[in-house]
């Protein structure tokens, strides 16, 4: 069983073509219709938009919530050392200063189906006034620190609106991400240099994000640092999306609108929840025919994937910056028969100060930093990281020990003969995110990269994804050839390789 599913919350669509319904996890992106037989893909404005269908009558508000799921990853000094954490964050946070409502939805809500937010909706929705930036920090800091959960969200409310309007324009999401940056390929071009001017522009972005935010903690805790401190995080896969909740107000006091229960005695709710802004109740998605743009056929995937498959003129379409455009498959032979194959983005990077090292009898490779001098030198090299959600430790386990061996892999053109593939489901955006973390795991002298990490410029100019044979072991999947193991566990999606083996 996969414990993920469990956690996973889900909204009913419908199929655009006949109107059937569709039930998606939020880990899902397809609808492949078993009545019609079509196939879509949902595209988001920005993050999907979705809520709780009420059970009362009345006049309904709903109220958001801020839904963030995925790896996190931190390097920071504690005491003189510099440590690194790593989490894995499935929370949902208020998004409005309201008082009397829960900080986070409950357990209960997660049974719930909820429905996409469409054209001309009745009741209110209320936009979230706290920024998403704003909220992934707060959950990261909580996440650290340990602090009491509630506490740590209040302070939210109370800084400052004027920085957090700031900041709603910096919200980077992996889909809205999709669609800040200029490639310009046509459907036919090879997934080349596709990312280089998104790493540059998402780099930037996030530096001057860090920055502000660094400015307004400043100003909260009065805190001075005379050295340079070492503090780097990243969000690697994260799921984001709205989640709206409904309300009511009786006789000036607010209940739930699912449970129809009373949420607290205090009056006057109603004027409070005047002062607040609605958003527009409109539909914030687009749907995209899966059909291959070379001939046609409908494409093959599974309703997580991001990587298509077209059977009549055998050609892979990965959905990049809101298009299909196609995509180079290579993969590894496996040492045994009956094997799952998991996906890898192979990038080739540059990044000034880092030199590559072989060791072990020129087997395998790591790297040294020399900082980012006049004389530093260049590195032009090739990294591989997993194309799939997984728990963060595994996550840079399957990196380190795949790209420690990669000059040992021989590769071989086109998809492997097995059907035992598990779907690409982590955007080469998110990829690219990842490649910091990566170089510091297989950075020799660490002590002196850490506190350089928020400033590398990494760029990434190309991308293919290999599949790489991993053999079933009890609870492990493992990798004889990188000589590695990770828990079946460690995969957060929704598809378990149980799943693809059948
Ligand atoms: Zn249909
Ligand atoms: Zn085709």
């Amino acid at each position: 069983m996969n414990s993920s599913r469990l956690q996973l919350y889900r909204a009913e669509f419908s199929c655009p073509q006949c109107g059937a319904p569709a039930v998606l996890d939020e880990t899902e992106y397809a609808i492949n219709c078993p009545f019609c037989r079509t196939g879509v893909l949902l595209v988001p404005e920005r993050f999907f938009r979705n809520y709780f269908p009420a059970a009362v009558d009345g006049d309904l508000i709903y109220v958001p919530y801020w839904r963030l799921r995925g790896a996190y990853f931190r390097i920071h000094d504690e005491d003189g050392e510099v440590k690194r954490l790593t989490k894995f964050i499935d929370t949902t946070i208020l998004g409005v200063s309201l008082p009397h409502l829960p900080y986070s939805l409950g357990i209960r809500t997660q049974n719930l189906t909820l429905k996409p937010v469409c054209d001309d909706l009745p009741g209110t929705f209320l936009s979230p006034d706290i920024a998403l930036e704003e909220v992934r920090e707060r959950v990261a800091r909580v996440q650290v620190s340990g602090r009491q959960f509630s506490k740590s969200v209040e302070d939210l409310h109370t800084s400052s609106r004027e920085f957090l309007e700031q900041q709603e324009s910096q919200n980077v999401s992996s889909y809205e991400y999709y669609s800040n940056f200029n490639a310009s390929l046509d459907a036919e071009a090879e997934l080349i240099d596709l990312i280089s001017t998104a790493a540059v522009d998402l780099f930037r972005k996030k530096k001057e994000s860090r920055r502000k935010l660094e400015l307004e903690k400043t100003k909260i805790e009065i805190k001075t640092t005379a050295e340079k401190r070492v503090d780097y995080q990243e969000f690697i896969g994260e799921i984001i999306s709205l989640l709206h909740y409904p309300v009511t107000v009786r006789d000036g006091v607010l209940r739930d609108g699912v449970l129809d229960e009373q949420l607290s005695r205090t009056k006057g709710m109603d004027t409070i929840l005047s002062e607040k802004q609605a958003v527009s109740v409109r539909k914030t998605w687009k749907s995209l025919p899966l059909t291959c743009p070379g001939c046609g056929w409908t494409l093959e995937g599974a309703s997580d994937s991001i990587l298509f498959t077209c059977s009549n003129c055998d050609t892979r379409w990965l959905f990049h910056d809101k298009k299909l455009r196609r995509c180079r498959v290579l993969h590894l032979e496996p040492e045994e028969k009956h094997g799952v194959y998991l996906p890898y983005w192979k990038l080739k990077i540059r990044c000034p100060g880092f030199e590559e090292t072989v060791y072990e009898n020129q087997i395998k490779r790591n790297f040294v930093w020399r900082g980012r001098g006049k004389d530093a030198p260049q590195l032009e090299t090739e990294i591989w990281t997993p194309a799939l959600r997984l728990l963060p430790d595994e996550f840079l386990i399957a990196a380190t020990k795949i790209n420690a061996h990669a000059g040992n892999l021989e590769l071989k053109k086109g998809m492997p003969a097995s059907t035992a593939l598990f779907p690409v489901t982590l955007p080469v955006s998110e990829a690219v995110e990842s490649l910091t973390l990566i170089l510091y795991e297989m950075t020799g002298n660490k002590s002196r990269l850490a506190p350089d990490l928020p400033d590398l410029e990494i760029t990434a100019s190309e991308a293919r994804v290999v599949y790489v044979p991993f053999q079933k072991q009890a609870v492990d999947l493992v990798q004889p050839r990188a000589h590695f193991a990770i828990r079946h566990a460690a995969i957060r999606d929704r598809t378990g390789v149980g799943d693809v083996m059948n």
